[in-house]
């Protein structure tokens, strides 16, 4: 027997309720997100495009213009936005309206890494085991009132985005993020289309590692080329927010768990005016 409640299918307790393993109506799920305005994914083709270093910036830029934001680390066998924020210590606690997870300044952040034994500490999970962490992270922390609510999706076209699509039907878009050369840009126009096919809008293209600013004649030097994010938003018809520079403060700041875009760098300039034409669009 089992609960009639359609929510059962997306309920994180499926299996393990008791209402649905007695066949009672359960009172249905809560909806913890319900007071989150919008929910943006952050996702890449490709891994180490800088793809949680612009969703931890990004998540700090809103913060610092007064909204209240949060981030979903949907990177499962790979958390690193705990490390990005400074927090990797951080465990995650059961409250009584859901889990309570820690804070980043002010910044609400649920990850994996919250509930490793140690900081080198694999997580090797298939499929399935993986999906069960994400619904927990969607369906049972206790999110509150937030402005934004940024979700770091894994590198690639697999079943998380698809978990994520599924378990919130009300995402208001995805950003992608790449970096300029054709190999990055291959697997970025996979993930440009599965947004699309999952009918979601595409925010917008970053390009990240766009050229190196030489520290001592200030010219710039198109390491992995630069140019390629914006020619593809234009191809795929998507906006292109922007790009950053490849500067050694991003790396430098992202190891000491720090944001950059308060920096005054030239990369710290160029993260502002993309935040400015995201901003624009809510
Ligand atoms: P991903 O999430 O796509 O795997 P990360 O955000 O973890 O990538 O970034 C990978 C590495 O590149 C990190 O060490 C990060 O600090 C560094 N990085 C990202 N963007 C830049 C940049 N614009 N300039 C210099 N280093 C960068």
């Amino acid at each position: 027997m089992t609960a009639k409640n359609s929510n059962c299918e997306t309920c994180a307790q499926k299996g393990s309720c008791k209402d649905e393993l007695e066949g009672k109506e359960c009172k249905g799920q809560i909806n913890r997100m319900a007071r989150v305005k919008h929910k943006v994914i952050i996702a890449s083709g490709k891994g180490g495009v800088g793809k949680s270093t612009v969703t931890v910036n990004l998540a700090r830029a809103l913060q610092m213009k007064g909204l209240r934001v949060g981030v979903l680390d949907a990177d499962i066998t790979g958390p690193d936005i705990p490390k990005l924020l400074g927090i990797e210590d951080a465990r995650l606690n059961q409250g009584p309206e859901g889990i309570e997870v820690p804070l980043a300044e002010g910044i609400k952040a649920a990850s994996m890494a919250f509930v490793l034994s140690s900081r080198d500490a694999p997580v090797v999970w298939r499929g399935p085991m993986k999906m069960a962490a994400i619904k927990q992270f969607i369906q049972d922390v206790n999110w509150g009132d937030l402005d934004f609510l940024l979700i770091d999706l894994p590198p690639g076209t697999s079943d998380e985005p698809l978990s994520v699509v599924q378990l919130i039907p009300d995402l208001a878009g995805a950003i992608i993020v790449t970096t300029p050369q054709e190999v990055a840009l291959l697997d970025s126009r996979k993930a440009v289309n599965m947004v699309k096919a999952m009918k979601m809008p595409v925010l917008g293209i970053v390009e990240n590692m766009s050229g190196l600013v030489c520290p001592h004649c200030g010219e710039s030097i198109s390491i992995f080329g630069s140019g390629g994010g914006e020619r593809m938003a234009e191809e795929m018809d998507v906006p292109f927010l922007g790009a950053i520079p490849i500067d050694p403060s991003v790396c430098a700041l992202g190891d000491r768990g720090q944001t950059f875009v308060q920096s005054g760098t030239k990369a710290g300039g160029s993260f502002s005016r993309i935040v400015e034409r995201l901003i624009e669009m809510f």
